[in-house]
């Protein structure tokens, strides 16, 4: 009886390594992951390894911490505080997962399979149950002319060390006496495009490395430097305060940058910018001359979600990859695809066109309803229409009372207009990889019941932004910071506590001591 029971084991094992996971229970779902940046890593590590086969795809061996990049265009840090090895992460208590390091080109939903492209450009093709795309944003030019061939972006570590190199080749080149004086203030002209966040860090860790080191080491070009930057509408960080915004436009003044607002980038060419008024659509467009072009005029999406996309009857006119209320995309049948991160935009269901189903939450016998009432219930219907959470609507500002049903549709239509997506951020990538590597943990095994995926709510914690000379601001949930004697330590102890390993945290507290003592590299 034994080796009977031996031989029908082992017709088992050999029958279920070439079945599919719903035929026999216990083959480990395959989950793909794509992409190893902020929502890839995040939903890699959160993953529990016993219940699925994890593999984490991504040309990328390693996971760059983003909000530090701007440091290493000035040698502030070096780029193994702001790297992390994938392999660092591939262990987990008697489980592992795995990596390839592979480009994906293409997304098959009818065959369940990723089609990639490896190191010697050989196409490979690996099937999954469940795939995570967090293939992040690409930086937008917006189609503007000459910006591909000239400008520098500050996307990933690459890029930021192209940057540092051209700059300080710049540097070399303009010591010697065989260019002019004209010549050298054009190539020592450091312009960075776009006031938001990334720019103005850039901006100000430019003038930090010029103002103090390149200062003493290039004394004599020193005075032909100079940094602008330009911003198409009237506020630098315009998504932060008015407040904020102002004290960054002093804050840049003193440090000597040149603060462009109110004109766009036209176009670009070897030599200069092309910038027009938008305020003034008459005024004659100015010519400015450049040595070094950083764009950071935000994000557009790379070209595996612009073809996927395509293949998606119900989002072929899409910009970005639509998904519902818990991260799965729009008009895949199978609901079997997420997308996490920068390459996605959360439609939830709307309020107004599932009305009756919104009306059962309420009592049978309401023929009045009011923004109270509604705001007594969010919790509850926040699950499924994230909309209604109380972070995402201002009941206080949006009070209304007796409202009868035709009023109280109208009033969820407003909510379901009022609801933006998370913004495209760090944060919010992270916190949506834990929501959804949770389900994964959790409640997936119950999808196949019926069972109802609760909605991704984002909490907000507060931007914070290096500005140079020492100073920072922060939008805070209670309160902000315009620069100040502590501001740039509470931002050093932000970051210490949000980088991912202790390697890490020693290599940058090792690198401002190094500065503190030494001052910035010039090794490019
Ligand atoms: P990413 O982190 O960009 O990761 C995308 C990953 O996908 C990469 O590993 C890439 O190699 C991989 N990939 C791309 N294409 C493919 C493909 N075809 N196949 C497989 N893999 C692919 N946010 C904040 O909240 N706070 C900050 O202070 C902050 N500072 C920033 C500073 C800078 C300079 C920049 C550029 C961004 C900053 N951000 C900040 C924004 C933040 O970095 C992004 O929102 C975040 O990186 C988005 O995470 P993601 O996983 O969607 O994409
Ligand atoms: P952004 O979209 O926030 O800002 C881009 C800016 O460029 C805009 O203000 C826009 O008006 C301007 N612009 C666009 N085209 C222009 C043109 N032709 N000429 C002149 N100006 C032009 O982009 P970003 O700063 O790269 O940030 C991207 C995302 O990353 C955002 O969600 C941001 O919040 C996040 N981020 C956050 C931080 C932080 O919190 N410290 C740092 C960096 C990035």
């Amino acid at each position: 009886v034994h080796s009977v029971l031996k031989n029908v084991k082992y017709v088992y094992e050999s029958s279920r390594d070439i079945s599919t996971s719903r035929i026999y229970k216990d083959r480990k779902e395959k989950v793909v992951i794509l992409g190893s940046g902020w929502g890839g890593i995040h939903f890699f590590i959160n993953i529990d390894f016993k219940k699925y086969d994890v593999t984490l795809i991504s040309p990328r061996s390693y996971f760059t911490f983003t909000p530090l990049l701007p440091c290493l265009c000035s040698g502030t840090l070096s780029a193994k505080v702001c790297t992390e090895n994938v392999s660092t992460f591939l262990k987990k208590k008697g489980s592992s997962g795995k990596y390839l390091q592979m480009e994906c080109t293409d997304i098959s939903p009818e065959e369940r399979q990723v089609i990639c492209r490896d190191n010697k450009n050989n196409e490979v093709k690996i099937a999954y149950d469940h795939l995570v795309i967090s293939v992040g944003a690409k930086t937008n030019s917006f189609n503007i002319k000459g910006v591909d061939k000239h400008a520098f972006f500050v996307k990933d570590i690459e890029g930021v060390i192209n940057i540092r190199k051209r700059f300080l080749d710049v540097l070399d080149i303009c010591c010697t006496d065989k260019i002019s004086n004209e010549e050298k203030k054009k190539l020592l002209h450091v312009v960075v495009v776009g006031g938001g966040p990334t720019g103005v860090e850039v901006a100000g860790e430019f003038a930090d490395f010029i103002n103090k080191d390149v200062k003493k080491k290039y004394k004599n070009i020193f005075p032909l430097i100079s940094v602008s930057i330009i911003e198409g509408g009237k506020n630098l960080l315009p998504t932060f305060t008015q407040n904020i915004s102002d004290f960054t436009k002093r804050t840049f003044h003193t440090a000597n940058i040149n603060v462009l607002t109110n004109y766009y980038v036209k176009e670009v060419d070897e030599d200069t910018i092309c910038v027009q008024s938008s305020l003034d659509q008459n005024e004659k467009k100015k010519q400015i001359p450049y040595g070094l072009l950083i764009w950071a005029s935000g994000l557009a999406q790379t070209p595996l979600i612009t073809n996927f996309l395509k293949k998606i009857p119900e989002q072929v006119n899409n910009r970005i990859l639509n998904v519902n209320g818990h991260l799965a995309v729009i008009g895949i049948k199978e609901q079997n695809i997420y997308a996490i991160g920068d390459c996605k935009k959360i439609q939830p269901l709307q309020l107004h066109q599932n009305f009756h189903e919104v009306l059962d939450y309420f009592s049978s016998s309401s023929t009045t309803f009011s923004s109270d009432l509604l705001k007594s219930k969010a919790n509850e219907l926040s699950k499924k229409f994230p909309q209604v959470s109380q972070s995402k609507w201002d009941y206080k500002k949006n009070k209304k009372t007796q409202m009868d049903k035709h009023q109280f549709c109208e009033y969820l239509k407003e909510i379901d207009e009022n609801y933006k997506s998370p913004i495209p951020t760090a944060q919010n990538a992270k916190q949506e990889a834990y929501f959804l590597s949770n389900l994964f943990n959790t409640l997936m095994d119950k999808k196949a019941d019926g069972h109802q995926f609760p909605s991704f709510v984002e909490k907000w914690k507060g931007s914070i932004a290096y500005i140079g000379s020492h100073q920072v601001v922060a939008h805070l949930p209670f309160f902000e910071i315009t620069g100040g004697l502590f501001s740039f330590t509470f931002w050093k102890m932000v970051y210490i506590q949000l980088l991912l390993t202790w390697r890490s945290r020693f290599a940058f507290i090792m690198d401002f001591l190094r500065i503190k003592f030494f001052g910035r590299p010039f090794s490019k």
